[in-house]
């Protein structure tokens, strides 16, 4: 053995030591120097731009996006830019590979190391916010803090999730997620709001293992709702909507019984429906996940005295809703809570529902039902305005 082979051997003893692979980890070919996104510059209009890839710095790293989700918020500001982004790279369901890491990242918000060739997802970008932490359970949600595909454009381009890279910036939570495939991984940050709502729903102390549940609103929030249910073992859902195939789909995520209400007339006959599809009870629970105001109004009409509701479909404002207080709220001492996005917390604790849902054979991943390529990104977007599909997806090969 001559002195360049001990030293080798030497640096990498050394290099295990300190937590580093002893041998350079594998990158997905070599980085370009420039590279695309999808840029909205006006409504209803992307252009893929093309931009010099920046250098990375000590706390940086360069992430190759391999999908992202479109989400309810992106179609909202694609067609009326109510948050005065535009111009912008959109795209915050993402996830990619590290090809690119700083020598001060070490770690992910959990813990777990990071290295070239893992599988990230990023959640909220932290501010100075001490209420805003990892490890406080619901102590406060995320809403309000800083997301990658909700930045305004600045001179990197590369800050959403819609585009063929991203630079993640410190300050950001980033989660290791090697160990779930591409599609349960587009699907986190969607299933992290239910994972919220039944905690949520579980601090009313009335959500148990043989609660009557009835799930209103069979859309992508809807179905992952059942599916969280399923999941920590509530068999008795009933899942009401106006679409016979969603009904069909959320039988299969999980619901025991469906209601589809345009076959009622009236409130009456609807709650009725529900009452015979738990036996002649009213619920125990109900998850309010539509937008719609009148559904919110309706939806205290399906539950039992002393019984609760997570009202969680109002994302954004969806206008008043109208109820009497005497009849819905008081006389029937209804305990009502609201959720809306999720604690860090729910964040990962999202990654094993995911696991389980598969594990038991929840058909999850069938809830992105449209993929399409960058280049064909306002096609994506198309579809998913016509709601034509569950989650539209922009894959990059
Ligand atoms: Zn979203």
């Amino acid at each position: 053995m001559n002195n360049t082979e001990l030293e080798q051997i030497v640096r990498q003893v050394i290099a295990g030591m300190q937590g580093q692979p002893a041998s350079a980890p594998k990158a997905s070919g070599p980085v370009p120097k420039s590279a695309r996104v999808a840029m909205l510059t006006g409504i209803e209009k992307f252009e893929l731009q093309e931009y010099t890839l920046p250098e990375i710095g000590d706390d940086d790293m360069l992430v190759k996006v391999e999908g992202c989700g479109i989400c309810g918020t992106d179609a909202h500001e694609y067609k009326r830019d109510p948050f005065g982004l535009i111009p912008v790279v959109l795209g915050h369901e993402g996830t990619g590979e590290i090809v690119k890491i700083g020598k001060n990242v070490k770690k992910d918000s959990a813990g777990k190391p990071l290295n070239i060739g893992d599988k990230i997802v990023t959640s909220v970008i932290l501010k100075d916010d001490p209420e805003i932490t990892m490890f406080d359970l619901n102590k406060q949600n995320v809403g309000g803090a800083d997301v990658f595909g909700l930045l305004p454009d600045d001179e990197v381009h590369f800050n959403g999730w819609f585009a063929d890279y991203i630079v993640i910036k410190k300050g950001a939570t980033v989660f290791n997620v090697s160990d779930l495939d591409l599609d349960s991984r587009i699907l986190i940050e969607p299933c992290a709001v239910l994972i919220h709502a039944v905690e949520r729903a579980k601090s009313t102390g009335i959500l148990r293992f043989n609660s009557r549940v009835v799930v209103q609103g069979c859309g992508p929030i809807g179905l992952i709702c059942i599916a969280v249910l399923r999941t920590m073992g509530i068999e008795n859902i009933t899942a009401v909507d106006g679409e016979e195939k969603r009904l069909e789909f959320a039988k299969r995520m999980g619901a025991d019984k469906t209601v589809n209400f345009k076959n009622h007339n009236g409130i009456e006959a609807l709650a009725g429906a529900v009452k015979d599809s738990f036996g002649g009870h009213f619920a125990d629970f109900a998850f309010q996940c539509t937008g719609s105001p009148v559904a919110h109004s309706n939806i205290y009409k399906f539950i039992r005295s002393g019984g609760g509701l997570c009202e969680l479909g109002f994302f954004i404002n969806g206008g008043d809703a109208t109820i009497n207080p005497h009849f819905d709220l008081c006389s029937k001492e209804i305990t009502l809570v609201g959720s809306w996005v999720y604690t860090l917390r729910d964040y990962a604790t999202t990654f094993d529902f995911l696991k389980r849902a598969i594990a038991i054979g929840l058909p999850i991943k069938e809830l992105i039902t449209h993929k399409y390529p960058l280049e064909k990104i306002n096609d994506a977007f198309v579809t998913n305005v016509k709601m034509e599909g569950l989650k539209i997806a922009v894959i990059n090969e």
